[in-house]
């Protein structure tokens, strides 16, 4: 069989769990919780499903979640998304940003990827036979910061879409005012249409508030917003999150989304739309989180590594050439084997070799798990 994509082999996730996993090394790689949910939310689905919500739901979700979406983000973000034509629930957000990209791009058209990118955005866009255009953020003392004149001078005729990701995955910065300005600078006037995937959106830490793209008019009327309850509830096996997009935007989504998936189990859209009813648990997970990242940074202040800003998400990325002059692969496989912690490879988010002496840590771990981890690193 020639392969439809043949650059594409497992993901750095998987690998690396996999190592972790044979080295009895603690894994901070994967980003995923090591912690259970709220046991309320399993039994609202355990409910549903005693209540008889077992058949197919309607194609683009269930009334009550759509409903229940709808209602969140107009309350939190001021944009009213009409629940039956513009909220369509997926499979994960991972679905939803690949039904997104081959709903709209066409083959030969541009798709602007900021990198380091979340690993699924690139095969997608090969998949629909788009041409995906890196731009790469830059790094500094302050951390990464996305250059939007690059961004600008990478737009032609043929960009079809532009990706973005706040908080962002594997850096941890996050779209500022001045970020949101400058995108909207950037398409205005044109056709180009923006993916934003906002899956960390309870994640943004020190007060600061998420700048979902759906709060901008400018940038919502051409936007397609992912999100995933695998993140904001601790159930990063559920595999259920959502997309955001004014109608037509909605509508191609759906021809897409009807035929490759056609729906999402009944029960959970039932138990998380019962679920939502309280905003306190999504309402408290920036405070959670941050006191894992302070105890993270706290714990690695005195180490040889060098802490880069940690402003959204639950990944910390640190600067390790004080301790080794490794390629960022070999790095983290070395300290999977020999420090007993496993970390991702910033590298792994790049579509061309690319090294910046930088791995990711995922702080979603009980505080038991972090201190294990903490103690083996803060000795290298
Ligand atoms: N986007 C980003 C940036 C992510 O980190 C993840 C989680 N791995 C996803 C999308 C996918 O989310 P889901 O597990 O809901 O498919
Ligand atoms: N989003 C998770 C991460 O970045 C993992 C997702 C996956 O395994 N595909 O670590």
């Amino acid at each position: 069989l020639r392969s439809r994509l043949p650059a594409v082999g497992t993901t750095i996730f998987t690998r690396m769990s996999v190592l972790a996993a044979q080295h009895g090394a603690v894994n901070l790689g994967q980003g995923f919780p090591d912690f259970a949910c709220d046991p309320a939310l399993p039994q609202l689905v355990t409910d549903a499903m005693r209540d008889g919500h077992n058949q197919y739901p309607p194609m683009a979700g269930a009334a009550p979640l759509v409903d229940a979406i709808a209602a969140k983000v107009a309350a939190l973000y001021g944009r009213s998304y009409h629940p039956a034509l513009e909220i369509t629930v997926t499979a994960g957000a991972t679905q939803a940003l690949t039904t997104a990209i081959l709903c709209c791009v066409h083959p030969g058209d541009d798709v602007i990827v900021i990198e380091p990118a979340f690993d699924s955005y690139l095969p997608a866009i090969a998949l629909a036979g788009g041409v995906a255009v890196p731009v790469s953020m830059k790094v500094g003392e302050h951390g990464y910061s996305i250059p939007w004149d690059q961004v600008a001078a990478a737009v032609t005729a043929r960009t079809r879409l532009i990706i973005v990701n706040s908080p962002h995955n594997p850096t941890g910065s996050v779209l500022r005012r001045a970020d949101i300005d400058a995108l909207s600078d950037i398409v205005r006037g044109t056709d180009i249409l923006i993916l934003s995937d906002e899956v960390y959106e309870h994640m943004v830490y020190d007060g600061a508030p998420h700048q979902s793209v759906c709060r901008y008019p400018d940038l919502a009327e051409r936007a397609f917003v992912v999100s995933s309850f695998g993140k904001t509830y601790h159930v990063t096996g559920w595999k259920i999150g959502y997309v955001a997009a004014p109608a037509a935007l909605s509508k191609e989504f759906r021809k897409v989304h009807q035929y490759n998936v056609f729906t999402v189990n009944t029960p959970m859209q039932h138990g998380i739309a019962r679920y939502m009813a309280d905003p306190a648990p999504y309402l408290a997970l920036p405070a959670f989180y941050q006191r894992k990242r302070d105890l993270f940074r706290a714990s690695l202040a005195g180490s040889r590594f060098t802490l880069l800003p940690a402003d959204g998400t639950y990944f910390q990325c640190v600067r390790y050439d004080a301790i080794s002059a490794l390629p960022e692969a070999q790095f983290a496989e070395w300290l999977t084997r020999e420090a007993k912690v496993a970390a991702i490879p910033v590298s792994a988010f790049y579509s061309q070799p690319t090294e910046s002496g930088i791995v990711r840590f995922c702080f979603a771990k009980q505080d038991e798990t972090l201190h294990l981890a903490l103690a083996r690193l803060a000795k290298l």
